[in-house]
């Protein structure tokens, strides 16, 4: 067993709780997702014997060849936070618990083809909170227009918002804006209450500004060995 990525679990842990403290919030409502992307599966089963169901992958093929390697950690969560391309939707709604990453209506159309009437998907619509349009997230404007569109397909529940903070902006600011958006999504579904925010950088000030699932990468995982 790693025990400096035990150490580093702890310690993030122990931030989280802080954190949730800090803002008169109860920690057992926070879901800390463990972002494992480029690292190995057998850093997943390492995870998983520490204690963690929540990983988090950004591409699509290495979700699905790590979930099927992984195939005995039955009670892990896998949740999808990378950009999805709608020709790989049936490989994403196969390996995925949860897609964070639902930025427009053909994205959405095409994880609802992939599924069977009776299954339902767990979605989140990714907000951009930049000003670059190149950016994976629909601009705050759209989110209720999307919300709407997400909402009337059977095969998708919609939990609520994802978004990544900008570079160059006071992270904190940048969450306020999503929870604004997260206010437009639960104005569509009042259920969906999920606010997707926090990375190694800025989780303190998401859980501050409501944030109920945080994807942490490399203060836990370590840094990330370079991608292929
Ligand atoms: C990689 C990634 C993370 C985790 O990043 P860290 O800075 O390593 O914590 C979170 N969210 C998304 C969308 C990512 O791609």
């Amino acid at each position: 067993m790693d025990t400096a990525l035990a150490e580093r679990l702890a310690a993030v842990d122990e931030r989280i709780r802080d954190a949730a403290r800090a803002a008169h919030r109860d920690p057992g409502e926070i879901t800390r997702i463990v972002v494992t992307k480029f690292h190995p599966a057998s850093l997943v089963t390492e995870l998983h014997a520490l204690g963690v169901r929540h990983v988090g992958e950004n591409r699509q093929q290495e979700l699905t060849a790590k979930r099927a390697e992984l195939d005995g950690l039955a009670d892990l969560t896998w949740h999808f936070i990378g950009q999805a391309q709608t020709n790989k939707a049936r490989a994403v709604r196969a390996g995925a618990d949860a897609v964070h990453s639902v930025d427009r209506s053909r994205i959405a159309d095409a994880l609802h083809a992939a599924g069977a009437e009776g299954d339902l998907l767990d979605v989140l619509v990714q907000v951009n909170l930049t000003d670059d349009p190149g950016r994976g997230g629909v601009v705050p404007d759209a989110v209720e227009e999307l919300a709407a569109h997400v909402a009337g397909l059977s095969t998708l529940r919609l939990r609520g918002v994802m978004a990544v903070a900008p570079l160059d902006e006071e992270p904190a600011r940048a969450f306020e804006r999503l929870h604004r958006c997260a206010d437009a999504v639960r104005s569509v579904v009042p259920d969906a209450r999920w606010i997707s925010a926090g990375m190694t950088g800025d989780f303190p000030e998401a859980i501050a500004m409501g944030a109920t699932h945080l994807r942490i990468g490399s203060a836990i995982t370590g840094p990330r060995p370079p991608r292929d």
